[in-house]
This record gives C-alpha cells, structure tokens and sequence, in this order.
C-alpha cells in the first residue's frame, strides 16, 4: 500500500490488494457475516477458510434457524481498525473498479 491514507482507499483497491482469505488473514483483516433478514452478525474465521478463496461479491447463509435468508459480508482492514463501526467495508456489495495509481 506504500504511502497511501487508508481511509482514502476505495473497496476495489482493498480488493485488489487483499483478494484472496489467505492474503486477509495475513494483513490482520476482521470479517462479519450480517444477516439482511433477521440482523443476526457472525464473525467469520479466516483461518478455517481455504486460503485462495475470495470473499468478494458473496453472500453467506444465515446459519439462524429458520432464515432463509443470504449475509452481507463486511470485511474491516487492520489500518481501518481505529475507525470502528466505520471501518467496514462491504465486500459484497463492492463492484468498484479499482483505480490505478502508478
Ligand atoms: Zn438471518
């Protein structure tokens, strides 16, 4: 990420630098599955997911009895951590193309 302000940064570039579980376990990312039906929030533990995987643009199951419903994914960069509730990032919803720098 070099000099870049980590707040400045837009999904598509967290994306492209932290594509895969592996690469977000590494750089100390905390991720959340929320429920867009019943609210319910589930962490998700990197560490059990195959490292080449990408959370990008998925859902999960609501693991709720009964719901049927499909989670968010919202991940939150270890350089974001300070901004609390505002550091999430919502890696499903994240169709930005990535701005090239450099
Ligand atoms: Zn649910």
């Amino acid at each position: 990420m070099g000099a870049v302000n980590p707040e400045r940064v837009n999904a598509g570039e967290w994306r492209e630098w932290y594509e895969s579980a592996g690469q977000m376990l590494a750089a100390g990312w905390e991720v959340v599955g929320r429920c867009e039906a019943c609210d319910l929030h589930v962490g998700v533990r990197l560490a059990r997911v195959p490292p080449e995987r990408s959370l990008w643009k998925q859902t999960l199951r609501c693991p709720r009895w009964r719901c049927e419903a499909r989670m968010t994914i919202l991940g939150r960069p270890y350089q974001l951590r300070h901004l609390g509730p505002r550091g999430w990032i919502n890696m499903t919803a994240t169709d930005l193309p990535p701005i090239r720098r450099r």
